[in-house]
């Protein structure tokens, strides 16, 4: 079976929650820098301008479709996606795991009082979770190579990385060789949610897939970073058009 789907030049693996959250614990078992990516249609539209972003998603070990937009897109474009990875989802899986089986999990980004509630709030809902550490994303270039330090020396088993995309990648990617974490994951806004100052859509939102118009309303600031999706469809749509009108003149 395929195992993964190009959409627009981005790879995505073509996996279920359950799949993701078993590639990442052989990953943490086999103990290499491994690098996940969550990708939305936004992530994917970033990419076709930001061609440093585009292949670091090309490089990574496993990126897992977080978004309705991406899920439609690869099964439109023929493959069979079969359900969507939300990064928050994915993340609150894995700090299970994590607690059941003695993972160690290091927090960095948001601000300085959400990282820190985000912790509070792993610890109540995952009893046994040991969250090693944790560093706000808003530090000074002058403060990370003691930041680096701090984590590599913890030696956590996972690290999820909330600085936004695509600083995040990026971070990650030039970090993971020598922080030597097994698991390295960009989560957006995952902490903002954990602690309670964001609220992620009701279920109903996100099973008719309008998440991102929930988003909006609650931070309309977001309201550039929206128009990407209609620009998603359009350029998703253009691609298969290409294809047919190449195997029309095959
Ligand atoms: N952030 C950070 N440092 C920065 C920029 C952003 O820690 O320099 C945090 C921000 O506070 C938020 C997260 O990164 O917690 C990004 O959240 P967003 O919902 O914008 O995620 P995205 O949509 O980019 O995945």
């Amino acid at each position: 079976m395929q195992s993964k789907i190009t959409i627009l030049d981005v790879n995505v693996d073509i996996v279920t929650m359950n799949n993701a959250i078993e590639r990442i614990e052989s990953f943490i078992l086999a103990g290499h820098s491994r690098f996940i990516a969550t990708a939305n249609a936004e992530m994917v539209m970033l990419a076709q301008t930001d061609n440093e972003l585009r292949d670091i998603l090309n490089t990574a070990d496993l990126v897992v479709p977080d978004g309705a937009g991406v899920v439609w897109a690869g099964r439109y474009l023929g493959a069979e996606v079969p359900e969507r990875v939300a990064g928050y989802d994915l993340t609150q899986k894995l700090l299970e795991r994590a607690a059941r089986s003695g993972y160690t999990v290091f927090l960095l980004g948001a601000g300085p009082g959400i990282v820190n509630k985000a912790k509070n709030e792993a610890e109540r809902k995952f009893p046994g979770i040991q969250i090693v550490g944790t560093q706000d994303g808003f530090f000074s270039p002058m403060d990370e190579p003691k930041i680096i330090e701090a984590i590599r020396s913890l030696q956590p088993d996972i690290l999820l990385v909330a600085l936004g995309v695509p600083k995040q990648e990026k971070w990650i990617y030039l970090n993971k060789n020598y922080l030597k974490v097994p698991v390295s994951i960009g989560v957006g806004g995952t902490f903002d949610v954990m602690a309670g100052t964001v609220r992620r859509a009701p279920l109903w939102m996100q099973k008719i897939h309008l998440e991102w118009f929930f988003r909006f309303l609650m931070q309309p600031s977001r309201f550039m970073r929206i128009l990407r999706l209609p620009q998603f469809v359009i350029k998703v749509l253009a691609v298969k058009k290409v294809r047919q009108n190449n195997r029309d003149i095959l």
